[in-house]
């Protein structure tokens, strides 16, 4: 693993970073960090776990089970892994399943995301997300690279320039197999109390937390 000489240079690393393919950031990160790395895959598709584990086969993939996961999303995560063969590590909350979501939601992705992300990522120097500027337009500004003050740690986010066609272009290339939410209008996939389908064209986020206050779980804020 090589120290980077000043958390300021990750923004000149992120910029240089700006018209790479994916895998040469992956790479660039396996060199960088090694072992202590880890990749965080929320399996609404298969392109970060594939293309992690090709960069680096047996990587570390993290699934933040919360246990409110839709049927289709726990399916499609173990065909991966059998397919692929990751290393997966499955996170569960320290909690037992309650009714928090429905009274508190920022409470509940907490304890069910948060914790065990920062659980996943304790010892270890960078995380890798498949964050997305097109996921919406709270995410249009994120960085490839940047310093996650929060944890302590380097956050890298190798698909940040692709779109939703890069996503299918990839898929197909590989012969993916798809989370079947996905064609029922799914486009982007959390827990089933708080994930609606959306229609073609809208913001793929739209229907995350539909009528609240809240776009994001809290682990990339
Ligand atoms: Fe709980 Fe909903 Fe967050 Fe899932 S998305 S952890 S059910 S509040």
């Amino acid at each position: 693993m090589t120290d980077l000489a000043d958390r300021t240079d990750l923004e000149a690393v992120s910029a240089s970073f700006e018209r790479a393919a994916p895998t040469t950031i992956l790479e660039w990160a396996v060199g960088q960090f090694g072992d202590a790395i880890t990749v965080a895959c929320s399996f609404e598709d298969g392109v970060l776990p594939h293309m992690a584990n090709s960069v680096k086969p047996g990587i570390e993939i993290v699934f933040l089970d919360t246990q409110y996961h839709f049927a289709e999303t726990l399916w499609f995560v173990e065909e991966l892994r059998r397919r692929y063969h990751l290393n997966l590590r499955v996170m569960t909350p320290l909690a037992e399943p309650d009714n928090r979501w429905q009274a508190d939601v920022a409470g509940c992705c907490g304890v069910r995301k948060v914790e065990p992300l920062n659980r996943a990522l304790a010892g270890k120097a960078a995380w890798v997300t498949g964050l997305k500027r097109a996921d919406a337009p709270t995410r249009a500004a994120a960085p490839i690279v940047a310093w996650d003050a929060a944890r302590d740690m380097v956050k890298i986010n190798p698909l940040a320039n692709w779109t939703p066609l890069d996503v299918d272009v990839y898929s197909a290339e590989h012969g993916l197999p798809a989370n079947p939410l996905a064609e029922r209008g799914y486009p982007s996939i959390g827990c089933w109390p708080c994930t609606k389908a959306v229609a073609p064209g809208d913001d793929p986020r739209s229907g995350r937390w539909v009528g609240l206050d809240k776009t994001e779980c809290g682990l990339h804020t």
